[in-house]
């Protein structure tokens, strides 16, 4: 086609002529012969937000995991420069919250104050005078009473509830899960049992959990009525046990946890 022709009909359309650097939702409209330069800014792009996620899923590990050590363990002073004064516990007659609740109201008068060894003498003994100052007498006496490392000594983290004060992840995780029950773990064995498919177990452990992604649980959707009755809002009960069409389904299934169970209960758990 000549120019002259194509400026014509470009102009009769009142579009445009394609530079074939055009982008849609930022990527490339239209594809030339070199298709790997044209991916190449997708797949950095790609790269780029894996990188961002790895250290936002890492850092929030990190925060877990401190946040499991604190309420856990105990922390014992030789330095003292490496305990965070007002959030690693340090006094051990104290549950986490009653350290947190002393600690928060000292640290609006003594702000400045940051780990053990700003309330220690230069030999690693506590600084009498500035502890009941801090803490008031009665409690200034006993936390001053706390057994300390040498000097010289980095200082320890112990794990409270243990006898031999060892950390473990079972007992960071029975720290944070103090009411399983047994009930709850022959449900957990029930889940993970061998015969049952993984991926079965995955999405009823993620039922359990109530992290199945159903409409009530999704933010961005505006519409929650369940698509299949079109009457009741969808949640996970709702869809597996409640709606009539999967009770329909249900009925006629060879799987009979799910099938005529009419009696009200609340949980997914319940229902399992
Ligand atoms: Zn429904």
């Amino acid at each position: 086609m000549g120019g002259h022709q194509k400026s014509n009909i470009l102009k009769f359309l009142n579009v445009k002529e394609c530079n074939g650097q055009e982008r849609h939702l930022g990527n490339p409209f239209v594809f030339k012969r070199r298709r790997r330069e044209e991916y190449k800014f997708l797949k950095e792009k790609v790269l780029k937000r894996i990188e961002g996620w790895k250290t936002k899923l890492l850092s929030l590990r990190v925060a877990l995991l401190w946040d499991v050590l604190y309420k856990g363990g105990l922390s014992i002073a030789g330095k003292g420069d490496s305990i965070d004064i007002w959030r690693q516990p340090c006094i051990p007659w104290l549950e986490y919250g009653e350290f947190r609740d002393i600690m928060e109201q000292v640290k609006t008068r003594y702000p400045h104050m940051k780990s053990i060894a700003d309330f220690s003498n230069d030999d690693g003994s506590w600084n009498t005078a500035l502890v009941h100052d801090v803490f008031g007498v009665p409690l200034g006496e006993k936390i001053c009473k706390i057994d300390r490392l040498p000097v010289e000594h980095n200082d320890i983290l112990v794990w409270k509830e243990a006898g031999d004060e060892l950390f473990t992840v079972k007992r960071g995780f029975q720290s944070i899960h103090p009411t399983q029950d047994n009930s709850d773990s022959s449900l957990w064995k029930l889940i993970w049992n061998q015969r049952t498919h993984f991926r079965h177990s995955t999405n009823i452990w993620r039922l359990v959990s109530g992290c199945f992604p159903t409409r009530d649980r999704l933010v961005f959707v505006a519409d929650k009525v369940c698509p299949m009755c079109d009457v009741e809002n969808e949640t996970a009960l709702h869809i597996f046990w409640e709606c009539h069409c999967s009770q329909a389904i249900w009925f006629s299934s060879p799987f009979a946890c799910f099938r005529g169970n009419t009696l009200p209960m609340a949980t997914v758990k319940d229902k399992l």
